[in-house]
């Protein structure tokens, strides 16, 4: 195994790239295997495949991009059999914003040799969403844009147990963060942030694993506090 997997529920997987510590995260049915994110590289996508391959003896037939920025999207060149569902944001970066993606992935330390095959090799996602429910094969897993936070098109993943006992998992994308501050940029709605957070601590309930964009797996408080923090930033 290239990267450290750690499971959250039967058939949900999570892993933190060492790069930008990154998280991709993993949902296996019995007929479809969905990857949320896709890390920067297109080498990372190899080893993320042959990890895939270990971990459910099969390969990556749906992708979730989470939002446009580049160590989340770059990757998807590397799923090429896969269907890719995004936001318009998302199309939008790879497809006319692709000089952007390579300027922030360089500026970010990326190698460049990788960027450019990844740049050359990326193609448009296949389906744009805000909402939708995916069937993966005797589980159904939804997909929302639940507001403006960290960008205008931020996506989660809502996964149901399939096992009693186990907790529905949430990829927040980087409307959660645990390894640093969540990231406010240019694109970012600091006012709308918290009402976002509000809904997706509905989508997931109080007792949800909550999985950040960048770090370790946190609770439904953790994302209260971030809220707070959001929303005082918000109002200074
Ligand atoms: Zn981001």
């Amino acid at each position: 195994m290239r990267y450290d997997w750690q499971t959250l529920s039967d058939g949900v997987h999570r892993c933190r790239l060492p790069f930008l510590d990154v998280t991709v995260g993993l949902v296996h049915g019995s007929r479809n295997v969905l990857l949320i994110d896709c890390g920067t590289t297109l080498l990372e996508a190899a080893q993320i495949a042959d990890d895939v391959a270990e971990l459910t003896g099969a390969v990556v037939t749906q992708v979730v991009l989470t939002h446009h920025h580049f160590d989340h999207v770059l990757g998807s060149a590397g799923f090429g059999g896969a269907m890719i569902h995004a936001s318009a944001g998302v199309v939008t970066a790879l497809t006319s914003g692709l000089g952007e993606l390579r300027a922030d992935a360089l500026g970010y330390g990326a190698d460049p040799a990788q960027v450019a095959r990844a740049i050359a090799a990326t193609r448009a996602p296949d389906r744009v969403v805000t909402s939708a429910v995916l069937d993966l094969g005797g589980r159904l897993v939804r997909v929302e844009h639940p507001g403006l936070g960290h960008t205008d098109h931020d996506l989660v993943v809502v996964v149901d147990p399939v096992a009693p006992g186990q907790r529905r998992v949430v990829f927040c994308g980087d409307l959660v963060e645990e390894s640093a501050d969540p990231a406010i940029g240019a694109d970012s709605d600091l006012d709308a942030w918290p009402s976002t957070l509000d809904r997706v601590l509905t989508l997931g309930g109080p007792d949800a694993i909550y999985v950040p964009g960048h770090g370790a797996l946190v609770d439904a408080e953790f994302v209260r506090v971030q809220r707070q923090w959001l929303a005082a930033r918000g109002a200074r």
